[in-house]
């Protein structure tokens, strides 16, 4: 059973939202040939620091650091690290915070410098993938709907859609009922309700949609190594139309 946020809970969402998407904007910014991913990751957590938040990745299941830093063939749950980023990388930066008793949670996939014209594309069909996700969230819909569409989107580029992890609702906690898989069928799953948040998250790969999860039991890699990409938002389910509680506004539009 997925009770529907208040309209008070739903507000103090949109402040982690709108958190959460300003971290994700600091460390945009900074992205460049030769930085490290420790450095992005230690922006990200004073930044969250300094706005009275916490970072909730950090120490969740013994996570290790306030952001997932999935660089290339990582998929998602890299570990920020003291490599330096190559022109021609891709990293999927994934955040959480904890704020006045609620969760937010976003992700966004960086060019790293020029990046081919075929991880070019990746980029932008795993973000059209997640905005024809969100256009299903509404009230009266179903969990499958949205699955559908995110499928059906990447797919027809000929790209991987990634099976084993998935969106999920949010609120108290980051990850509630329901799971929202990016694969499905229509009319089928969970029924959407108005107040409803989720997170959406197309996880698309350049290859073949195979994973494997990495020895040290957090990262999950492209089995064949080609690029993936992985961008999430939060979205409250409304009837007619959903709106977003992040938003990638501060990344592009800097
Ligand atoms: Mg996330
Ligand atoms: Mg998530």
């Amino acid at each position: 059973m997925v009770l529907p946020k208040t309209e008070e809970e739903i507000a103090l969402m949109r402040e982690n939202g709108i958190l959460v998407s300003k971290a994700l904007a600091e460390v945009g910014k900074r992205i460049a040939p030769g930085v490290t991913t420790n450095e992005l990751n230690r922006v990200a957590e004073t930044f969250i620091r300094d706005n009275g938040a916490i970072p909730s990745f950090l120490g969740y299941d013994g996570f290790p650091a306030a952001l997932c830093m999935s660089v290339n063939d990582v998929v998602v749950h890299g570990f920020p690290s003291d490599k330096p980023l190559e022109e021609g990388d891709i990293v999927s930066v994934d955040c959480g915070t904890f704020y006045k008793g609620y969760n937010g949670d976003s992700a966004y996939t960086f060019a790293v410098g020029e990046v081919d014209a075929q991880t070019k594309k990746l980029l932008e069909v795993t973000k059209q993938s997640l905005y024809e996700g969100i256009k299903q969230a509404v009230a009266g819909a179903r969990v499958g709907d949205i699955s559908h569409a995110v499928q059906t989107y990447a797919e027809s580029f000929g790209f991987g859609v990634v099976r084993e992890l998935e969106g999920h609702g949010i609120g108290k906690k980051m990850h509630e009922n329901p799971g929202v898989p990016n694969y499905g069928r229509r009319g089928h799953g969970p029924r959407l309700i108005d107040g409803m948040t989720i997170c959406i998250e197309p996880m698309i790969t350049a290859g073949k949609k195979d994973v494997y999860l990495a020895r040290n039991g957090w990262a999950v890699h492209t089995c064949d190594h080609k690029k993936a990409a992985h961008f999430e938002l939060t979205v409250v389910v409304r009837k007619g139309r959903a709106q977003q509680l992040s938003t990638f506004d501060f990344i592009e539009n800097q």
